[in-house]
């Protein structure tokens, strides 16, 4: 499935800022027509925006009744929307726990769950996991973060062999640090520290996300990937 040209229809989660930002952008410069949930502007100009908590499975649901009203089935999930809420085990209460897990892993759930009918429906569709290096290395103080993030892998192979017979794919994009508001918050000594672990000695750009999600979305033999962008943090796991 390429989008150019194709008239092809992308939902991003959380795509006021960061990466599904730019996954929004390289979509629209794709050529395609492409939706963002956000929480709040401003967003790309040329996208269809809807406001949306994937927390909520009400506002999940009424968001994609709304983008396809607007623009039609969508043909591609990118399901990047994310939170951290990092401290050590013996501190993290289950509130820190839950509340990541319900964001990352739950909410990249109900966006997929609603996806699917129509998917499955028309035969053919993609949904992209954002995930991360963290999700398969494990980073201490980041327990509720990484297990929401493996979680996204078993959610997409599984999704993937349930859906593969439909035209359905499901993979995962896993990157490593990223320039973003995200990594923006982190103490200026472990910035140099993850930096030195990194063979590419640098974060990422959002854009270098980017555009393997779109390669994802053109990929029509692909399915059931973990596709790691992260500067050969996690050596190709
Ligand atoms: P940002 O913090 O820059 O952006 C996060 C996005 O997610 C925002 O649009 C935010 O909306 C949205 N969001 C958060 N919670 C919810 C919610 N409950 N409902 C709807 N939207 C929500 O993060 P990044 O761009 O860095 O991260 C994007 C994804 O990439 C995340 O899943 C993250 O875990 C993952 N990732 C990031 C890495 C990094 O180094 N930056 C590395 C690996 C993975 P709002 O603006 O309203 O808060």
């Amino acid at each position: 499935m390429r989008s150019k040209g194709a008239f092809v229809t992308v939902l991003v989660t959380g795509g006021n800022r960061g990466i599904g930002r730019a996954v929004a952008e390289a979509f629209l410069a794709d050529g395609a027509s492409v939706a963002v949930t956000h929480r709040g502007g401003p967003l790309p100009d040329g996208v269809f925006g809807v406001k949306c908590d994937v927390t909520s499975k009400t506002e999940v649901d009424a968001a994609f009744d709304v983008v396809e009203a607007e623009l039609g089935p969508i043909d591609v999930l990118v399901a990047n929307a994310g939170i951290t809420d990092s401290t050590v085990i013996t501190r993290m209460t289950e509130a820190q726990f839950v509340s990541v897990v319900d964001t990352n892993l739950t909410g990249a759930w109900r966006c997929a769950r609603r996806a699917a009918s129509g998917m499955v429906r028309r035969r053919t569709g993609r949904m992209i996991f954002i995930s991360s290096v963290v999700g398969m290395y494990g980073s201490a103080g980041l327990a509720n973060y990484a297990a929401s993030k493996a979680g996204l892998i078993g959610l997409a192979r599984s999704l993937a062999r349930e859906l593969g017979s439909r035209g359905v794919t499901a993979n995962v994009v896993a990157p490593g640090y990223v320039n973003t508001d995200m990594t923006a918050a982190l103490p200026a000594q472990y910035g140099k520290q993850y930096r030195e672990a990194i063979p590419l000695r640098r974060f990422a750009q959002p854009e270098e996300i980017a555009s393997a999600v779109v390669w994802l979305a053109g990929a029509d033999y692909v399915t059931g990937a973990v596709i790691p962008v992260d500067g050969g943090l996690g050596m190709g796991h």
